[in-house]
């Protein structure tokens, strides 16, 4: 049985990094599905939530849209374009001053901040001018 699941566990992380654009659980399970028939959509999932909790890959909470996986693991910032959905990565330098800044503001311990960009990706603008 352990030989079983991290065979599976390989293969939903190989999976993640080979579709690189943070895939939602079920585009790695479509994904994981068409190669490996016998591995059901529940052992996708708990196979992804877990690799996240350890840190194995990274999830990125989308407001108001599905979890993305990440195989990045490291801070970074991720933009979404509002028209086709997908997610980016944007590699500029984490804002060091705002987390203490909250800890001022709010009298929190601040643990990290997350910060989404919205916008249009490259592909919607070069199709989609006239409605801008
Ligand atoms: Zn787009
Ligand atoms: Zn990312």
């Amino acid at each position: 049985m352990p030989a079983r699941n991290t065979v599976q566990r390989q293969v939903i992380e190989e999976t993640l990094r080979s579709l690189a654009n943070h895939p939602t659980a079920d585009e790695v399970y479509d994904a994981v599905h068409a190669e490996h028939p016998s591995i059901g959509k529940a052992t996708v999932y708990r196979t992804l939530g877990r690799l996240s909790d350890e840190g194995t890959i990274g999830r990125v909470r989308i407001n108001n849209g599905a979890d993305r996986f990440d195989h990045r693991t490291f801070s970074h910032y991720h933009v979404r374009c509002v028209r086709c959905g997908r997610v980016d990565d944007v590699m500029i330098p984490l804002l060091g001053d705002v987390d203490e800044a909250a800890a001022r503001a709010s009298g929190y311990q601040i643990c990290g901040h997350t910060l989404q960009f919205d916008g249009i990706c490259p592909a919607c603008q070069a199709c989609g001018e006239e409605r801008g």
